[in-house]
């Protein structure tokens, strides 16, 4: 193990405690528990940027008051075809820069594309744009996104190689709530478009959001871990955001569990 390493596995609690091995042969998915939650949302100090954010498990109850008992849409329904399919790199950047097609436009400072090597083997995919990103125009800056980088130079994954890095929708919503279902579905097909033109070999979804939203089904962000789904012939796999995990750092050793699971996805 080098220092960059140890330094990366520190900040996700799991040193000297978790010292890693290599990749285990299987990964056994660790349900969330309400207990779990419960004694984990007593974690301390809360981090500005995700104060106003919903626990993992508190969103599944708040998606549901929204109209989430109805399946969020998925890429496909929520796709409007008209011509995004076409674009380029520079095509779909300069749409998504021009949007204004839901009210999250009208509150945001700027929209924030997604970030990264665009020809990634990893995708890494987020809720939405926080006051940090929106402030800077990049997903993931900020707490979170320094969990984020730890995260991925503890799998030995640096952001901006073979990594990219994006969000379901690329307007900050107010106050840092959760992304509204119709919000969600009319940004969706920029993110569809921008897995078509990576082609990731894996898409990692952070946060049920995330998960939801890709997979076009509402479930606990617990019941979808520890399992290989499919994104339209590309392998899906479900951990937590970091601004949760911030939050919650007893779950810092899920998500360990989720990326050596994904590692090992990536070596077969
Ligand atoms: Fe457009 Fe997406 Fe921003 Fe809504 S969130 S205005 S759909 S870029």
């Amino acid at each position: 193990m080098n220092i960059r390493d140890e330094a990366a596995l520190r900040e996700l609690n799991l040193y000297p405690l978790w010292v890693r091995r290599g990749i285990p042969a299987a990964v056994e998915a660790v349900p969330a528990t309400s207990a779990s939650v419960a004694e984990s949302q007593a974690a301390a100090p809360v981090p500005d940027e995700v104060i106003s954010k919903p626990t993992e498990d508190q969103t599944d109850t708040r998606q549901s008051a929204a109209g989430f008992a109805k399946p969020v849409p998925s890429a496909d329904e929520g796709l409007n075809p008209s011509g995004l399919s076409l674009l380029n790199w520079t095509g779909l950047k300069q749409k998504v820069r021009d949007c204004t097609a839901c009210k999250l436009r009208v509150g945001c400072s700027r929209t924030v594309f997604g970030v990264g090597d665009e020809n990634a083997d990893w995708l890494f995919v987020g809720e939405g744009p926080g006051a940090d990103e929106d402030a800077q125009g990049e997903p993931f800056v900020g707490q979170a996104g320094k969990l984020l980088d730890n995260m991925l130079a503890a799998i030995n994954l640096k952001r901006g190689s073979n990594v990219y890095i994006a969000n379901v929708v690329k307007c900050r919503p107010p106050n840092n709530r959760t992304p509204e279902p119709d919000e969600i579905a009319t940004c969706m097909p920029y993110l569809q478009q921008q897995i078509a033109l990576i082609k990731p070999k894996l898409v990692v979804a952070l946060g049920k959001t995330a998960a939801t939203s890709l997979l076009g089904r509402d479930a606990t962000l617990g019941s979808l871990r520890g399992t290989i789904h499919d994104y339209h012939g590309t392998p899906l796999i479900v951990t937590y955001h970091p601004a949760y995990l911030l939050r919650s750092p007893a779950e810092k050793a899920k998500a360990w569990q989720d990326l050596c699971f994904a590692q090992q996805r990536m070596m077969t």
